[in-house]
Order: structure tokens, then C-alpha cells, then sequence
């Protein structure tokens, strides 16, 4: 197996990642591991111990069994710690060097990755933007996909709490909103042009045929999806870490659907969405 090519997807949470992520793992041509690099360094997240996208709990799950990875609560709690959005100007390479153990970790998940992965490209939608400066910083170089949803659609989406997703009040999400798209921008100013693509989530809702090509050709893989019949798609189990709790009901033959989005363009949409033309 070549070197893994990670594609990773930034963005705000509720943006449709994890659909977004199984439909490319549908395509065959690579492999959708969830919030992988989040689970497996950030203490907090590891210990919410949030099932597999087969259902299973990941040390039980056929596949993560056999990476069968420990990154060790040391390195988890030292990388927690350190990679948040608030230190999004840090230098993590200098940190890095301090701390060792922290890179040779890292190796050794890909390593076990690409011997239990059937395609060498590997798509994670942990979506914080420190996690992916940090990712560069430890040598990793991503294709990254920032994905955007309709911010009155994304308000809404959190003012429901889902299984293990807790809700967020409105002026949390738009704050939050905001101090992630300031992030992002920091994260992506040190990703080259080539290597950094924007995706609207309606526009994978209206067409993921061509929103799959677009990636595709980003990518500079084969990826292709095809609709059924009846109109839906078929997507596969994918062993996606944590994500929307979502990712259990959207397998087998999906429709995609875009929702019941407000006609009216809301106060948010205006100031939080109005540079992707929401
Ligand atoms: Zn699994």
C-alpha cells in the first residue's frame, strides 16, 4: 500500500460532513474514517467513547480492531491540551520537537491505516481547523475540502439536540460560527491553492454527482457515484469515528433530500454566509 493521501474536511459542525464523507467512501475509491485523527489524539474526545459507523465501539468494530491503534492517554491529553482553536497562531512545529512521542504516534496510525485500508486515500472530517494546522505541522500534507452550509440551516440544525449531539443556543452557534470561519482562514492560509477546495453542501444536496467529480479532479482520483433507479444512492457502512449520530441511519439506499430550509434569507445567512452567496 502507497503512502496514505488524507483529504480533510474543515469546517463548522451540522454542515453535512458525515453524509458528505459516506458518500465519498460510496464511491469506492477511498476511505471515509469519521473524526479519526480528533478520536484517536484528543483526550476529551476519546473518552466520549462514540460508537463506529458499523454500530459497534471502536475497539470492538471489525475494522479499528485490527489497526488496533493506542495513541496513549499521555500523548492524547498533551495533544488536547495544546491543539485548540484559541492557540490556532501557535507554531505546533516547534512543539513538536519538544515532544516527539507525538509525531512518531502519528506515523504509526497511518502506518497501521494503510495496511487495513483497501484505498490508500483516506477522508477525515474531524473539522477543526487547529487539528488540521496541527496536521501540517506533524508532515501531513492534505487535499482540504472546506465545506459550508446555509448558516440559518446550520442555527437550526443545532437547536436540536441528536442521540449524543447536545443542542447549542442561538447566540453560541453564531459566535462559534464566526470564530471557526476566522480559524479556518488562519488553518488554510498555509494549505497551497491546489490543495484547498470549497464545497456548498446544497450543491452536493442538488447534484453529488458532479460535486464528486469536482472532488475527484481535486483529488486526482476516480470517483464516481451513480443514482439508482428510484433516485436514491446506494452508500455502504462506512467505519466513520464520532461524527453526527446520523452516519448510523445513512446507509443502504439514500435519498437525498434538501431539507426544510427558509425560503427568506435570515440576518445570519446575510452576515455569516453572504461571502459563499447564501
Ligand atoms: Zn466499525
Amino acid at each position: 500500500m502507497n503512502e496514505i493521501k488524507l483529504v480533510y474536511i474543515v469546517g463548522y459542525g451540522r454542515v453535512g460532513s458525515t453524509l458528505f464523507g459516506n458518500f465519498l467512501a460510496a464511491t469506492g475509491g477511498c476511505v471515509n474514517v469519521g473524526e479519526m485523527y480528533k478520536c484517536f489524539f484528543d483526550e476529551d474526545m476519546y473518552q466520549k467513547s462514540l460508537p463506529c459507523g458499523c454500530g459497534d465501539d471502536l475497539p470492538r468494530c471489525s475494522f479499528w480492531s485490527k489497526v488496533d491503534f493506542d495513541a496513549s492517554s499521555e500523548v492524547r491529553r498533551e495533544v488536547g491540551r495544546k491543539v485548540r482553536n484559541r492557540h490556532i497562531f501557535r507554531n505546533f512545529k516547534t512543539y513538536l520537537k519538544n515532544f516527539p512521542k507525538i509525531k512518531s504516534r502519528f506515523k504509526e496510525l497511518n502506518e497501521r491505516l494503510s495496511k487495513c485500508c483497501e484505498s490508500n486515500v483516506v477522508v477525515d472530517s474531524s473539522k477543526n481547523p487547529a487539528f488540521l494546522k496541527f496536521l501540517v505541522d506533524l508532515g501531513a500534507e492534505p487535499y482540504v475540502i472546506h465545506l459550508v452550509r446555509r448558516p440559518s440551516d446550520v442555527i437550526r440544525s443545532w437547536s436540536k439536540s441528536k442521540r449524543y449531539l447536545k443542542k447549542k443556543n442561538i447566540i453560541k452557534t453564531i459566535f462559534d460560527m464566526a470564530y471557526y470561519e476566522y480559524c479556518i482562514k488562519v488553518a488554510c492560509k498555509e494549505i497551497a491553492r491546489h490543495k484547498k477546495i470549497f464545497v456548498k453542501y446544497e450543491d452536493f444536496i442538488e447534484s453529488p454527482e458532479s460535486e464528486i467529480e469536482r472532488v475527484a479532479k481535486f483529488i486526482g482520483e476516480p470517483l464516481f457515484i451513480s443514482r439508482l433507479e428510484d433516485d436514491s444512492f446506494d452508500v455502504p457502512l462506512s467505519h466513520s469515528c464520532a461524527g453526527n449520530p446520523s452516519k448510523l441511519d445513512q446507509v443502504g439506499r439514500v435519498t437525498l433530500s434538501k431539507g426544510k430550509s427558509c425560503s427568506r434569507r435570515s440576518l445570519s445567512d446575510v452576515l455569516l454566509g453572504g461571502k459563499y452567496g447564501y
